[in-house]
């Protein structure tokens, strides 16, 4: 089996005027496309991993041979990541549902969680990503270097924000707080209830 690069399921204009056309394109057909091959390339002649959905490998990284590690957790993680992320987006959204509630109960309100996340995503140094996760039945923002996954650590993500570069520079430059701050208008709740409702049962 080989990895292959995920249809989105909107137009790269859909998201507009919060997150461009040209960066969701180029986001999605060259970073993400790049992540699918070199992940390829690593696992060539590896069939045991190549098999297994790329979360399992993600999950039990210690079993991955050492020459491609750093290559399977850099690459199979942008693919893992961007595979997440294109589904949870959507404009005109509103939050609601079971996943509302828990984000109330565990950070007092909606505005609260939203502070937390964001300041999260935008304090963050360097290229990685912040997400909201469950791990154990608990809600925890959480924020991992580069490409790595929370499922390494043992967390279920149910929303995440790629705050690389590469996914807001075209319209933001180096305002990423203004980034993270749109990015609110495009999260697309339903989908997020459906993971969430999976990492409770
Ligand atoms: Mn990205």
């Amino acid at each position: 089996m080989t990895h292959t690069l995920p249809k989105i399921e909107y137009a790269y204009d859909a998201l507009e005027p919060y997150i461009d056309a040209r960066t969701m394109e180029i986001h999605h057909t060259k970073h993400h496309q790049t992540y699918v091959d070199k992940l390829n390339a690593a696992l060539k002649g590896h069939e045991r991993l190549q098999d297994m959905p790329v979360e399992q490998v993600l999950r039990n990284l210690n079993e991955v041979p050492e020459d491609i590690r750093t290559v399977v957790r850099n690459h199979g993680g942008g693919h893992a990541n961007h595979s997440f992320f294109w589904p949870t987006l959507k404009k005109g959204v509103e939050v609601g549902g079971p996943v509302h509630d828990a984000i109330k109960k565990h950070f007092g309100s909606f505005d609260a969680f939203k502070d937390q996340f964001s300041n999260a995503a935008a304090l963050l140094f360097g290229s990685g990503w912040a997400w909201l996760t469950v791990e154990r039945g608990n809600l925890e923002i959480v924020t991992t270097p580069n490409q790595d996954s929370p499922v390494s650590q043992g967390k279920v993500p149910i929303l995440g924000i790629d705050v690389w570069e590469h996914a807001y520079y075209l319209k933001y430059q180096s305002r990423r707080p203004e980034y993270v701050s749109a990015f609110f208008n495009v999260i697309n709740w339903d989908k997020v209830n459906e993971h969430f409702k999976a990492a409770m049962q």
